[in-house]
């Protein structure tokens, strides 16, 4: 049996149970409503985190382009500094352009990243039109190319390095410049030197995507650079060869002409020797005739003449032996130059020659109360010489010593051994040569107008004479001098 009280109260708790049941469901609902908001909120923080991340992968992937770029970039311009090096070692050893040019090839030309290049040289002036190097181009493209830069002056107006592309603007120049020289892009760098515009250096490319930039204008600037100095070289040294040349016609010429003048010069000399060997020839028969008939007549031999014409006579007589000596003088000097006298060699004590000489010359030293000394050691070796021609040295130098000096001077005469020869010295304290004559003293004829000379007489054939008999011993005369202070000549004979 159901208890009454039992079934009463079933609805009570079924209601409690919806009751609370309820209540559970609205706390269950709010807190699910409070996790979704709390899971929204995630979401859209997951988002933002998200598309952060996708900025900045965005922004990493740009750089790494960047840093791509860059690198190829830097890459491409080590490049072109390794060939610019390579050339620029090319143009330091030549200084021919021709050379200088035959680096720049097809290789060349796209080492540095171009598929055609042009370069376009006008001179100094610009008068001479040339393309010393084109890569990439026609034969007819580049007679067209020619035409178009004889008639238009488009390189007179590109006074600094320019960047031409289609992309950049694009004005009339830059029109022109991608016309002439058939490219979708290019590099235009003059070529300056000192200032005067030599030419044109024309890179590019004819794909439009293979744009030239700043870079390889800078890059082309230092080719341009190089290529003016490397110009400029050879330009210097063209003209240094032309004036060398220059100079070494010039040398030919007056050697060549030297030559003639001195053909000329020994062609006369030999006619003067000739004459005066003839002339002197002539005179030495009448001379002796003039000096025979005087003696003849002063012995008495065809009678008795007066005083006053025997001292006459005598003057005759001393007038012919000076002219008799001047004309043996005079022959002497042009035969030793002919060889015609050969000189006698024998060995010969050299102190006994001097002695022999200053025997005869010591009294003219005494009158002149002239101090005569000689200086040769005792034990010398035997020298090699003509006897009589050594004695006709010493006979001069001495003479003229004595004539030169002023009474109470000195003369003195040395002779020191060296290997091969001996040094002789004739030294004298006498009037001296003035500095301006002591280049002509053995000339022949040549005497010093002085106040010695003006009163004795002379013939300027005595030094002359001495030089030709030393040098015919294979010797060397020379002479040192002050005005006023005195004279040493010295002369060397050969050692037997
Ligand atoms: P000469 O004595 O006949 O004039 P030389 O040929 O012997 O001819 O000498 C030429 C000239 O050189 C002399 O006239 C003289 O002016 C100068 N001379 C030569 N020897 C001496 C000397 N010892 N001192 C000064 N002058 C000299």
């Amino acid at each position: 049996m159901v208890n009454l009280n039992s079934i009463s109260i079933i609805p009570i708790i079924i209601s409690g149970v919806i009751f609370f049941s309820f209540v559970y469901l609205v706390i269950i609902t709010e807190r699910q409503s409070k996790a979704r908001e709390k899971l929204q909120r995630s979401l859209e923080k997951l988002k933002k985190a998200y598309d952060d991340l996708d900025e900045q992968a965005k922004i990493i992937v740009k750089k790494d382009l960047e840093l791509n770029k860059t690198q190829e970039d830097l890459d491409k311009k080590l490049n072109s500094l390794y060939t610019l090096h390579k050339l620029s070692k090319a143009i330091s050893t030549t200084f021919d352009t021709e050379k200088l040019f035959a680096q720049i090839d097809k290789s060349f030309i796209s080492e540095l990243g171009f598929d055609k290049g042009l370069f376009i040289l006008t001179g100094a002036q610009g008068q001479k039109l040339s393309l010393p190097v084109t890569v990439g181009y026609s034969q007819e493209t580049l007679e067209k190319i020619k035409e178009v830069l004889k008639k238009k002056d488009v390189l007179s107006r590109i006074h600094q390095p320019l960047l031409v592309d289609k992309s950049l603007s694009y004005d009339s120049l830059n029109k022109e410049l991608l016309e002439t020289f058939a490219l979708a892009s290019l590099c235009a760098v003059p070529i300056i030197s000192q200032e005067a515009a030599l030419g044109l250096i024309i890179l590019g490319n004819d794909l439009p995507y293979a744009q030239v930039t700043e870079g390889d204008l800078e890059i082309l600037s230092i080719l341009a650079g190089q290529i003016a100095s490397g110009l400029e070289n050879a330009r210097l040294y063209e003209e240094l060869w032309n004036s060398h040349q220059d100079l070494e016609k010039r040398v030919m010429q007056r050697t060549r002409e030297l030559e003639l003048a001195n053909e000329k010069l020994t062609k006369l000399d030999k006619i003067k020797s000739d004459f005066v060997s003839a002339v002197s020839h002539e005179l030495r028969t009448p001379l002796t005739s003039i000096k025979g008939y005087a003696s003849i007549l002063m012995a008495g031999k065809l009678g008795e003449i007066p005083e006053s014409v025997k001292e006459r006579l005598e003057k005759v007589n001393k007038h012919s032996d000076s002219l008799v000596k001047l004309v043996n003088d005079l022959l002497d000097i042009s035969r030793i130059e002919r060889g015609k006298i050969g000189m006698k060699l024998e060995e010969l004590g050299l102190k006994e020659i001097i002695d022999e000489v200053v025997d005869i010359i010591t009294p003219q030293a005494k009158e002149k109360k002239i101090q005569l000394s000689v200086d040769a050691p005792k034990e010398i070796p035997l020298c090699l010489a003509d006897r009589v021609q050594l004695g006709r040295v010493f006979t001069n130098l001495l003479g003229n010593a004595i004539k030169f000096t002023p009474e109470k001077g000195k003369i003195a005469i040395s002779v020191k051994e060296n290997e091969d020869h001996f040094n002789i010295e004739v030294r004298d304290s006498g009037i001296g040569i003035a500095e301006e004559n002591l280049a002509n003293i053995f000339e022949e004829f040549y005497r010093v107008d002085n106040a010695v000379n003006q009163k004795v007489k002379g013939t300027g054939l005595g030094l002359s004479l001495v030089k030709r008999i030393v040098e015919a011993h294979k010797g060397r005369i020379w002479v040192e001098s002050k005005l006023g202070e005195g004279t040493k000549f010295s002369f060397t004979i050969p050692k037997a």
